[in-house]
Formats: structure tokens, sequence, C-alpha cells
């Protein structure tokens, strides 16, 4: 299926593994030319090379973090003129809702909530004037159902995603779309380090973990980021133009509800 969507340029944050690297692939063959971050430099280089070559598009790496101010501002300045921005950057650290300070919940709203606000805020003006834009922020299945060990996860991407419900009709009328998409469990580096966690907690393997983890899981395993990626594709594409402010669920069916 043509995306529509060949030629344009991607920014595509937190993108040299997993998920973002997953909708970075997506876009690529779709014929995107990417902006791609992450703060290591080696799997960024990489994975920035391999898609290059393998699909033929251009594709500018950014060593930066994309949750800080100064990390923004070297990848905003190196990406020039963007038509499409996939909000990613790593989740907050599992605990028990009594460990979090003032300080904890600053981090994790900084990286998971005012991060993808400021580049919104950034880019989409640009994306307003030339009337035509897409924007896709990664967030989580706890928003639409809490993971009681995420609870710096839940606050900060519910946050978001307020804030994304009124922006995104507001944009609308010029062309822009944003909309959410929601992982559940995913077979990436980050499930390795949640899978490690239950195993700890419980005093289980990590192979007891993931079965008990996946047993949840109608589809009966975990999501690839192949799939995720080409799920973000559809969004970012000419084909997701009356599709405003969702938060679409990829999660295998484990959240058990009708809506
Ligand atoms: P992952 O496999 O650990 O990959 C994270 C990617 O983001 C890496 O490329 C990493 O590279 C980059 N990154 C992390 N922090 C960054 C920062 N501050 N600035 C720039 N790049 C950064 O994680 P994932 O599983 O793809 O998860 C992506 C997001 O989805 C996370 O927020 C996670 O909480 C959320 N999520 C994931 C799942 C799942 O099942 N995987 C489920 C629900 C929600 P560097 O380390 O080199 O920076």
């Amino acid at each position: 299926m043509d995306l529509g969507i060949a030629g344009k340029r991607a920014l595509v944050c937190a993108s040299s593994k997993g998920l973002g690297l997953g909708c970075a692939e997506a876009l690529a063959e779709a014929g995107v030319h990417l902006v791609m971050n992450a703060r290591g430099q080696e799997a960024l280089l990489a994975e920035a090379d391999r898609l290059r070559t393998t699909y033929g598009v251009e594709v500018t790496a950014v060593a930066a973090d994309i949750t800080t101010e100064e990390g923004r501002a070297k990848v905003l300045e190196a990406a020039g003129t963007i038509d499409i921005l996939v909000n990613n950057a790593g989740g907050p650290p599992p605990g028990m809702w009594t460990d979090w300070e003032r300080d904890d919940f600053i981090a994790a709203l900084d990286a998971n909530m005012l991060t993808p606000i400021a580049l919104i805020k950034a880019l989409v003006p640009g994306m307003m004037e030339r009337g035509w834009g897409r924007v896709v922020n990664i967030t989580s299945v706890s928003v639409k159902s809490p993971i009681a060990v995420l609870g710096l996860s839940n606050s900060a991407r519910a946050g978001l995603t307020g804030y994304v419900a009124g922006t995104a009709r507001q944009v609308a009328p010029h062309g822009v779309i944003i909309n959410n998409l929601l992982p559940g469990l995913h077979a990436t580096d980050r499930m390795i380090t949640l899978d490690s966690a239950v195993a700890e907690q419980e005093g289980i393997t990590i192979e007891e973990a993931r079965a008990q983890r996946v047993s949840n899981i109608p589809a009966g395993r975990y999501g690839t980021r192949q799939e995720f990626g080409a799920t973000c594709a559809f969004m970012c594409s000419q084909f997701a133009g009356f599709m405003v402010g969702q938060n679409v669920l990829l999660d295998g069916g484990q959240v058990n509800t009708t809506l």
C-alpha cells in the first residue's frame, strides 16, 4: 500500500532501538526522509546507515538527550523542515507509589509529557503554515489501564493525553493531525528491564516472569517493533487525515474493555 508520504521529512525521537526504530523503519519504507535520534551514538549511527542503505532515503542522525532543552535544540537545528513528528523517549523507572518524591515526578513529566509538548510547539506551527502535518506520540497502555508499578509513567502520560485531546482539535483545521499510539507489551530492551524487575520482585526467573505476563495477552505473545512501526506509519499517512486526537491501543487484546 502506498501511504502517499514519500519525500516527506520525519523526526523520529528515541529511534535507535525498540519502538522508535520500528516507526523510523516503517516510515523509511514508505519513502520518508528521516531525522533519527538517541543518546548513544553507536546504535544510532549503525541503524541510520542500515535504513539509508536499505530504503534509499536521506537519514540524519543526531545523538542527544531529547528530554533536555539543549538536546532538543540540537535535534531541531539539524532537523530543519519537518512534516512528521514521532514523539518518543525512554520510560520512567518502576517502583511503588510511596517511592516517588517531587523530583521524580518532575523528571517523568519532563521526559514523557513536557518534551513531546515542547516538540509539538516547535514543529506544528510550520506544519500548519504548510497545511499538512502528522504527529504521533508514543505513550502507553497505562493511559487506558494503569500499571501499578509504573505510577510515574501513568501520571506523565495521562497529562500528555489531556494536552493532545484539546490541541489535536485546534490544529486539525490546518491539516495537522495529532494522535497517540499506546503500546502494550512489546519485545524490546525496555521489556527485558521490566521483565527483570518483575522477576526480582517476585523471586522468579526472567523466563517465568515473561510467561506470566504473556499469559495475560489474548494474542499469546509480545508485540513486535515491526507491527508497531507499521501502525505508526499508517497514522502518519495521507489516509489518516480524518483520525483526530485518538488513542490507538496495540496490546494484543490485553486490556479487557469493549471500547
Ligand atoms: P527501548 O527498547 O529501551 O528503546 C528506547 C530507545 O529510546 C533507544 O533507542 C534509546 O537509545 C532511546 N532513548 C531513551 N531515552 C532517550 C532520551 N532521553 N533521548 C533520546 N533517546 C532516548 O524502549 P521501547 O520499548 O522502545 O520503549 C519506548 C517507549 O515506549 C518508552 O517510553 C516506553 O516506556 C514505552 N512503552 C514501551 C512498551 C513496551 O512494551 N516496549 C510498553 C509501553 C510503553 P539511547 O539509550 O541510546 O538513548
